[in-house]
């Protein structure tokens, strides 16, 4: 054997990541850009995501209070906003000391501002915090008839910066002809008429399709990953650059009669003779297990379909009677060949049935990250 078998890698190009940050701006020239790395950069590896766009990015969007504080602790010092919020009073202090911004949808929130207030008055930092809104998705958020008394009770904190901001995020954003998000957008704009906070409402697909909804900040997430937030569409039709490529390695190539099966089950059976390649990857390594035969990968840049149940460490191909490939032939899962061959990662979660956030959120820590 000459050729060298590489585990699961997920190979980022830091560069394209850069690119996509200076596509939104360029989409959205007023705006700041709220960079959204939740989820470690949705698969992508969050300090070196942080670190790339360091120069770039105006602040941070994240989901959890450990995810901001792991920023922190690499010595992020932009901005970091905690997009649900905090969860218990508890984090009060840990926002405090390392100067995190939240959102504030609900009163136990309010309370605990109100609390923390009276417990620790000697604090002289200030709290920064959003409002955020329901303008229709009926998720996350205050109520429309209910900003106004969440904003005047924040206003009278002690410990609330009063700068107070205020954020909304749509439900049917890519959906253009459906009336929704124009309904969204009056009733957001509506909430903080004559307050003189900032505002965002757009993630991705409001930046790409709402430059109604950009105004002060945008929050990018899907995008800076050259990802589009449909499948219908490529990221690369909206001047992005994919960021990620998921390959991994032959280990076994095997001589297949026709008739007899492959895998658990045995539910796929060859109709011909034909040669199976065996790859090192599986739902162990995050790709679905349920996955339709038929789906795509590349073999030295070529498309051949997924045959047979997806394994925890294994994916069985078929690469055809004539197939020259070799163990240790490269295998993209999405992204780019060393040919030049590009699977792009939209196209894998339509056949699959997924959007591409599942696919490159469910990784698992056994993926081996490159940086290029
Ligand atoms: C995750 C998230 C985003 C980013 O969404 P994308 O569709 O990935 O751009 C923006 N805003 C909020 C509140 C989010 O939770």
């Amino acid at each position: 054997m000459t050729k060298v078998v590489k585990t699961a890698t997920a190979t980022v190009s830091l560069s394209a990541l850069r690119h996509n940050l200076q596509r939104v701006k360029q989409l959205a020239p007023q705006s700041k850009v709220l960079a959204i790395v939740k989820a470690n950069a949705y698969g992508h590896g969050v300090l070196a995501v942080a670190d790339a766009l360091a120069e770039l990015a105006d602040g941070y969007g994240v989901a959890r209070l450990s995810e901001a504080l792991a920023l922190r602790a690499h010595g992020i010092r932009k901005p970091i906003l905690l997009l649900e919020g905090f969860f218990s009073v508890a984090d009060l202090p840990l926002l405090l000391e390392h100067d995190i911004e939240t959102v504030i949808h609900s009163d136990y929130q309010l309370e605990a501002l109100e609390s923390a207030v009276t417990t620790n008055n000697k604090l002289d930092k200030k709290i920064k915090v959003w409002v955020k809104i329901d303008s229709g998705m009926h998720r996350l958020g205050v109520n429309l008839d209910q900003v106004d008394t969440v904003y005047q009770r924040l206003q009278r904190c002690a410990n609330v910066d009063p700068q107070i901001n205020f954020a909304s995020h749509f439900s049917r954003a890519e959906e253009l002809k459906c009336g929704y998000s124009e309904k969204q957008l009056a009733n957001f704009e509506q909430a903080c008429d004559g307050k003189n906070g900032e505002r965002s409402l757009a993630a991705s697909n409001g930046i790409l399709y709402w430059p109604e909804s950009h105004f002060d900040w945008v929050r990018p997430g899907i995008i800076l990953y050259g990802i589009s937030p449909t499948n219908e569409h490529l990221a690369t039709e909206y001047g992005l650059k994919p960021v990620m490529t998921l390959s991994a390695s032959l280990i076994a190539v095997r001589d297949h009669q026709a008739n007899e099966p492959v895998g658990y089950g045995g539910n796929w059976i060859s109709g011909k003779d034909t040669k199976i390649g065996v790859i090192a990857l599986g739902y162990g390594d995050g790709y679905p297990r349920d996955v339709p035969s038929g789906t795509p990968v590349l073999v030295n840049g070529k498309r051949v379909p997924i045959v047979g149940k997806v394994s925890m460490d294994m994916i069985t191909v078929d690469l055809g009677a004539d197939s020259c490939a070799e163990v240790g032939d490269e295998v993209i899962f999405w992204g780019k060949s060393i040919t030049g061959e590009v699977l792009p990662i939209e196209e894998v979660a339509k056949q699959i049935g997924v959007i591409s956030y599942e696919l490159v959120t469910k990784l698992t820590p056994r993926v081996i990250t490159e940086y290029s």
